[in-house]
């Protein structure tokens, strides 16, 4: 087997799918180090709207779009849940394994090179990467970190990680049938039982996907405290005997600028923290970044995916920082205003289809509040469905 390539991702999750994909299909020679070991990614599954959009250039397949959520119900602990119905979907519940290895099956059709192994270490010679992992070294001119929220690579590459991170954790049971009329075609989020974050309860077709996610640095309650947390909310929804769930990390960008890429080598999705600070969605936003990275280096200019997520993800997420400081301070508020003004549920689906740039939800919150059409700024041809690295001149 080759040894030499010109990009090796670490990595085979939406972002290093995405990415190798890209950079497949323009010709390049691309190597990808898939260390998940069969291990499925805990996930909430539900992939929004704006994320399927991110899918379209893979002509996504019809499973994608079987569980299509177009009632949000947001609760909150001994209130009853405000419910608004959309007439379009905000968001697909998916089997996230399934999308995993579709996603993985396409980057093999296109004559991407995986080889079963964690990337285990990692030196610059010159102006190549030398990558240690199983059947290697392996070389490459670029290196792809798409390792997620643990990644190895990122960490000994100094970067500093998203600090905002949510904890979540999550867990798969068979769909009680008292849930199912109320959770058909419909997400359940609860705000207000979780410091900083929500728990969720998704059906995806008879599997019972449930969750509670809550930000590092609230008040958890302590070791234990999530867990504590996560007993509470199943209990909430009249479920005993659910089992452990799984646990991860959900790293987010903490401000306007954070470092993405240096010489050579560049960090996607989870492992530059670029998963979305309201709800942790991260699926649609590693997608995105893997094409941007991918699309930086067939320019051979890593700096241009610096630029290009700055003036996307993260020039929104600043937005979405605000307004998740806004809603876990004070959820009670928000739920409230749910119930009286579903208007304002309408924007998150708004948000969720990639209609509405984060930056205008204040004047729209304001106006569907107060009774008003939020006036939104619609941009189908947003970045989530065509990624675009800017002309290296374009601030020259
Ligand atoms: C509990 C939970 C629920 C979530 N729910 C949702 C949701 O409903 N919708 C949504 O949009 N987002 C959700 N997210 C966020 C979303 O899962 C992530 O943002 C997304 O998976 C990021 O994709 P990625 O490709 O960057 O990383 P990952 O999906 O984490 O993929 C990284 C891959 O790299 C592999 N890897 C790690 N280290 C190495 C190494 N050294 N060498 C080789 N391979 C390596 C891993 O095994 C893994 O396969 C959730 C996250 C969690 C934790």
């Amino acid at each position: 087997m080759e040894r030499e390539f010109d990009a090796i991702i670490a990595g085979l999750g939406p972002a290093g799918a995405a990415a190798a994909l890209e950079l497949c299909r323009a010709g390049a020679r691309v190597l990808v180090l898939d260390g998940s070991a069969g291990r499925g990614k805990p996930c909430g599954g539900c992939l929004s709207a704006r994320g399927l959009e991110a899918l379209a250039w893979l002509e996504p397949p019809a499973w994608l779009r079987a569980y299509p959520v177009r009632r949000l119900w947001i609760g909150y602990p001994g209130r009853p849940a405000a419910a608004h119905t959309s007439s379009r979907p905000g968001a697909y519940l998916v089997e996230r394994g399934r999308l995993d290895q579709w996603l993985a099956r396409q980057a093999r059709g296109a004559g991407v090179t995986v080889v079963e192994s964690r990337a285990r270490g990692v030196a610059r010679q010159g102006d190549i990467w030398r990558m240690e992992a199983d059947g290697g070294p392996w070389r490459a001119r670029w290196l792809l970190d798409a390792g997620g929220a643990r990644s190895l690579v990122s960490r000994r590459l100094g970067l500093e990680g998203g600090g905002w991170r949510f904890a979540a954790l999550v867990r798969e049971i068979p769909l009680p049938e008292r849930l199912r009329p109320a959770l058909s075609e419909a997400a359940f989020l609860e705000l207000g039982g979780v410091a900083g974050g929500y728990g969720w309860a998704f059906d995806r077709g008879g599997v019972l996907n449930l969750g509670i996610a809550g930000l590092l640095g609230r008040d958890q309650g302590g070791t234990g405290g999530l867990r504590r947390r996560w007993e509470a909310f199943t209990r909430r929804l009249g479920l005993s005997g659910v089992g452990a769930p799984r646990g991860a990390l959900i790293p987010c960008p903490h401000r306007r600028r954070i470092r993405v890429c240096g010489e050579g080598w560049a960090a996607l999705g989870d492992a530059a923290g670029l998963a979305d600070p309201v709800l942790g969605e991260g699926i649609a936003q590693a997608v995105v970044s893997g094409r941007l990275a991918a699309q930086a280096v067939l320019a051979g200019d890593l700096g241009l995916y610096q630029r290009a997520v700055e003036d996307t993800l993260l020039r929104d997420h600043c937005h979405s920082r605000l307004l998740a400081r806004l809603i876990y301070r004070v959820p009670q508020v928000f739920h409230a205003l749910a119930r009286r003004r579903p208007g304002g549920v309408e924007l998150g689906f708004n948000w969720l289809r990639g209609e509405m740039a984060p930056g205008d939800i204040w004047l729209c919150l304001l106006r569907g509040l107060t009774g008003l059409s939020p006036l939104l700024d619609s941009y189908p041809a947003s970045y989530y469905s065509s990624p675009l690295v800017p002309r290296p001149n374009r601030r020259g």
